[in-house]
């Protein structure tokens, strides 16, 4: 039987902080309880963020923290071909659409929906409104137009489209701890409280989603260990798996470290980046304490 294979997929839009540690670490534990390989993830599609110096970084922090994973690292921007592959597929099957509005245009219409309704304007499980559709905003003749200018568009999955390809209703398998021990349970899946998600955005040609989807698949991920802030978004991931049939993996999303105000962590609070810390003298051993590990693990 082939080996458990488990991934930590960090952005370089930042320095690791805390939580990337809490993640990176849970990952590698469950890797070696299950005997698996750990690979390195770069998250790197959003060019405008993410540079080769913070990479560099993310990578330097890891390695610190004394992680051992598997070389090379799959670096997203070198694989938009993969995603190209993904998209081609959904739009044969009819399941995307090309989709012009800008978030201001977006907020706009639904500040305006919200008054004709009288009642809120619903959002999706990360809190933005749900996408209303061009139609709600431009007249057929406008989309016609913007069209006709090969103005900037992004490409959306028509979810109504898609859940109607689903046969069975959707679910994922939760692993009930962070060490993979006991059954899974299994969880249903509403990826309609998403709206027609973003699959490739007017900057960049695929989106989280799509990338983190089929670059799993790609690399044979059998346990997915990360974050509870990306719990909702597995329904997503589900359904994307099953139209573009691909594996289901087995999920597991642990805990937050969450700053003073009980928020979760972002990457410019420097008091709690890995490299500030680091700096500042404290060790990987005290780093695994603080975010409630046995400080060998
Ligand atoms: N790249 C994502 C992040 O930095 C994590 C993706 C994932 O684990 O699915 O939050």
């Amino acid at each position: 039987m082939s080996r458990p294979v488990l991934r930590f997929a960090p952005s370089p839009n930042g320095r690791l902080h805390l939580g990337h540690a809490l993640s990176a670490l849970l990952n590698a534990r469950m890797a070696r309880a299950l005997g698996g390989r750990l690979l390195v993830r770069i998250e790197d599609i959003d060019a405008a963020r993410c540079t080769p110096e913070l990479e560099a970084g993310v990578l330097e922090d890891l390695a610190w923290l004394g992680l051992d994973w598997e070389r090379p690292v799959r670096r997203q921007s070198e694989h938009f071909s993969d995603y190209r592959a993904a998209l081609d597929r959904l739009a044969a099957m009819g399941l995307l659409r090309k989709t012009f509005l800008t978030r201001g245009e977006i907020a706009r219409a639904v500040a305006r929906l919200e008054e004709e309704r009288g009642a809120p304007w619903p959002c999706d499980p990360d809190g933005a409104p749900l996408y209303p559709g061009d139609e709600a905003v431009l007249s057929p003749a406008e989309i016609a137009a913007r069209e006709a200018q090969g103005a900037p568009f992004a490409l959306r999955l028509d979810m109504r489209a898609a859940l109607g390809r689903c046969k069975a209703p959707l679910s994922w398998q939760e692993l009930q701890d962070d060490e993979a021990r006991g059954a899974p349970s299994r969880l249903a899946a509403d990826p309609a409280r998403w709206g027609d998600v973003v699959l490739a955005r007017k900057d960049t040609p695929t989106s989280y989603h799509l990338s983190v989807v089929v670059d799993d698949a790609r690399q044979g991920v059998t346990h997915v260990v990360r974050g509870k802030d990306l719990f909702e978004a597995t329904a997503v991931h589900r359904l994307l798996q099953v139209l573009l049939g691909l594996p289901e993996p087995l999920y597991r999303h642990h805990r937050l470290i969450l700053d003073a105000d009980g928020r979760k962590l972002s990457k410019s609070q420097g008091d709690t980046a890995l490299a500030e810390l680091r700096a500042r003298g404290a060790t990987p051993e005290e780093i695994r304490r603080r975010i409630g590990l046995d400080p060998d693990a």
